[in-house]
């Protein structure tokens, strides 16, 4: 039988030899998948379309004793390995070309704990996976707005939601981790057991090991939150935009409202009219008693003349999973990111400007609404440093069809150059593509210089490497 190739971390080609590759095999108690082997096609598939990576063996694992064997594998053998949770991040960091890829897809287990409100959960687990556990007792801790996301890059890298102004960070209720460092030591990284790896993990990736459980602090919310959409014509945007920022300087931390702008999709609320021109959305969310909700909600749904107002409460696993039909996996997608302190007049000019010129229907200006919270935390608490942030722009560059890739990038990139003198210079770890290596320590800013001294201690090879890198020697 022939000896599958993989490569070196030093970019060459070595064979495995069969003894070792046979007794991982036999120890293993997950799925190894190699090229031409059934499963192997799909289990290269993730979220971004634009990437293309094969790797020589995808170890599936079933357990941390199988992650523990894997990164044994990995280092005592040099090869170039990756780690996939969820498989959304849009660099495509969960996939390596001819190396070893640790796939913690299958570790999906949520366990909850409604006396502690605590929950502790798998590498694999979507965050749909987690809201429906955490919801079946009234409880929920802040993550991300698409549902399919994974839990574990989106935790490592800071995490944050409809929930964050309110509840801080994904990392902020982080009570612990199970991590498999370099050596293939499992430890667990707490504020009491190793604070110096559980500092890290807290925004700085999977730099330092693989996690193989995570410890969540559980908040009570909903069942219902009121939440929805306001969705005026593009070409009331300055005005509303305008409105928007001031009205956002007194409401309170459990009311969030992000806005995305776009050409309107055809969904069922919106005269057809409409369909397919451009649109601004403003998307609401209340984390607390509905009545509150709508009151402090009024001024902002009474605001010009909206073409569509859907706010009315929701079950909160059903609003965290609202624009999962949007952001289906299996297209092209490119990202470009800025934090800002404020929605300036300029900024609104530039994003009106590009949204005119939207290159594809499923193309969108997205902006998060954070501070709250999660800027109450010092800077230096966590590895994610840009607390400072109140408003997040993901320019969403997305499309089908591979001849758009120019005109759709050029664009996205357009942008964020417009944008620029309004932005803080930060950047969030979780939205860098894959030729944004160069952003990492502004990702960090203040933070980098620890993080280097971290990855020196727990991965002086960087052994993890196919990640937003922190070098050992940078
Ligand atoms: C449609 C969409 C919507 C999004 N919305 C939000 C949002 O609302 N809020 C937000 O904060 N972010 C959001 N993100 C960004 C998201 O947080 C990142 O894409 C994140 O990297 C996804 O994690 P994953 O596990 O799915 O990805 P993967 O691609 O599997 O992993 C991402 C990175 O983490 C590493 N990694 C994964 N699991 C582990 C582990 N167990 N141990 C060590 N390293 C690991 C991987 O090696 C890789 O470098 C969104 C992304 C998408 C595509």
């Amino acid at each position: 039988m022939p000896q599958p190739l993989v490569k070196t971390r030093s970019g060459g080609a070595a064979s495995v030899p069969q003894r070792a590759l046979d007794s991982f095999k036999a120890a293993f108690r997950g799925k190894i998948l190699e090229p031409g082997t059934t499963g192997y096609d799909a289990a290269c598939g993730i979220w971004n379309a634009m990437i293309d990576r094969h790797p020589a063996l995808i170890a599936r694992c079933a357990t941390a004793d199988d992650v523990i064997l894997a990164v044994r594998l990995a280092a005592s053998h040099d090869l170039l390995v990756s780690v996939r949770g969820g498989g959304h991040n849009i660099a495509g960091k969960a996939l390596c070309d001819g190396g070893l890829v640790i796939d913690l897809s299958a570790m999906t287990d949520v366990a909850v704990d409604p006396a502690s409100r605590m929950a502790r959960v798998g590498p694999g687990a979507t965050l749909a996976d987690v809201d429906r556990a955490t919801q079946v007792h009234g409880l929920a801790t802040p993550v991300g707005i698409n549902s399919t996301t994974g839990i574990a890059g989106l935790t490592l890298g800071g995490g944050f939601g409809w929930l964050s102004r309110s509840l801080g960070l994904t990392v902020d209720n982080l009570l612990a981790a199970d991590v498999v460092t370099a050596d293939g030591t499992l430890v667990r990284a707490s504020a009491a057991e190793h604070p110096d790896l559980f500092w890290g993990i807290r925004g700085g990736g999977g730099n330092f090991g693989v996690v193989t459980a995570f410890e969540f602090r559980l908040h009570p919310v909903g069942p219902d939150v009121l939440s929805g959409l306001i969705i005026h014509p593009l070409d009331e945007a300055a005005k509303v935009l305008r409105f928007y920022r001031d009205f956002l300087k007194s409401t309170p931390d459990e009311f969030v409202c992000w806005f995305v702008l776009r050409k309107a999709p055809p969904l069922p609320f919106l005269a057809a009219e409409w369909h397919g021109r451009e649109i601004l959305v403003l998307a609401v969310c209340y984390g607390g008693a509905i009545a509150d909700g709508e009151r402090i909600a009024k001024p902002l749904r009474e605001f010009g003349h909206p073409i569509a107002d859907v706010i009315q409460p929701h079950p909160f696993t059903a609003w965290q999973a609202v624009l999962d039909p949007l952001l289906a996996p299996g297209m092209r997608n490119y990202w470009k990111s800025h934090d800002f302190l404020e929605v300036s007049d300029g900024l609104v000019d530039v994003l009106i400007e590009h949204a005119r010129r939207i290159p594809d229907p499923q193309t969108e200006i997205a902006v998060a609404q954070l501070g709250g919270a999660v800027s109450r935390v010092a800077a230096d608490a966590t590895a994610y440093a840009h607390r400072d942030a109140q408003f997040v722009m993901n320019v969403h560059g997305r499309w089908e069809d591979p001849s758009k890739d120019a005109l759709c990038i050029g664009w996205a990139r357009q942008l964020f150059e417009a944008a620029a003198p309004f932005a803080t210079g930060g950047a969030y770890v979780n939205f860098l593509t894959e030729e944004e290596q160069g952003r990492v320590p502004a990702a960090y800013a203040g933070n980098y210089a620890r993080l280097v001294e971290l990855k020196r201690k727990y991965d002086p090879s960087n052994l993890f490497r196919v990640n937003q890198n922190i070098g050992p020697s940078t």
